[in-house]
């Protein structure tokens, strides 16, 4: 299965994306975690976007495609993928359509602006794997620590509220369009995101088959 999870920054693509990587074994790829992972690496491509990243905005568009198009030619997404933060605008969708990718479905979490600011200012991500928690909806079972790996939990600077407030304005500009693009194609869900993560997790799970 070939899937895409939208939805606002902060709404939950990331844990619920886990979760479908889990229940299908398909591998979930994030283009906001090899852009941070290649901005710790030093490389090149992670330079370019860090200023762009660090105010709220988006890469530019030819620099994701060149991600995805790599990322997708390895061996793990043979049997599909969840492509979670990506596409974020039109051109990017087009992209996908250009290489052949041909998707099954997109699943949209929806959650109010509001709850947006609330949760990104409790969001914490572990510095080594990039696992995410929240202070009150997932907390880590030793705090300050991440469960998987160890490693130390920190606050991205972009989660800060006047970054946030900017990166809401780039998905309801240039991200929310994709909604009636993958409308009209018959592929979008709508999941409409929950207090409780498990809550939203079964939403999610009767999505995929619907
Ligand atoms: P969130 O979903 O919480 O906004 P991500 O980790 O997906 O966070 O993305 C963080 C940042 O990485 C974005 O604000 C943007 O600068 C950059 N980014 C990630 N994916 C894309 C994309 N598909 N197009 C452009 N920029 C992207
Ligand atoms: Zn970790």
């Amino acid at each position: 299965m070939k899937l895409i999870l939208l939805g606002a920054p902060g709404a939950g693509k990331g844990t619920q994306a886990e979760v479908i990587c889990e229940h299908l074994s398909i591998p979930a790829i994030s283009t906001g975690n090899i852009i941070r992972e290649a901005l710790t690496s030093g490389t090149e491509m992670g330079l370019r976007a860090k200023s762009y990243m660090d105010e709220g905005k988006l890469v530019p568009d030819e620099v994701v495609i060149g991600i995805i198009q790599d990322r997708l030619k390895q061996d793990d997404c043979k049997n599909g993928f969840i492509l979670d933060g990506f596409p974020r605008t039109i051109p990017q969708a087009e992209a996908l359509d250009k290489m052949g990718v041909v998707i099954d479905k997109v699943i949209d979490i929806e959650v109010p602006d509001e709850k947006i600011v609330e949760r990104m200012s409790g969001r914490r991500v572990c510095e080594s794997c990039g696992a995410s928690y929240h202070l009150l909806y997932k907390k880590p079972e030793v705090e300050g620590k991440c469960g998987k790996c160890g490693g130390t939990l920190i606050q991205r600077k972009d989660d800060h509220p006047d970054t946030v407030k900017e990166r809401l304005k780039v998905y309801h500009d240039q991200t929310e369009p994709l909604k009636g693009y993958y409308e009209k194609q018959g592929k979008l869900r709508i999941v409409e995101g929950q207090e409780a993560v498990e809550d939203t997790t079964k939403l999610t799970l009767a999505a995929l088959e619907a």
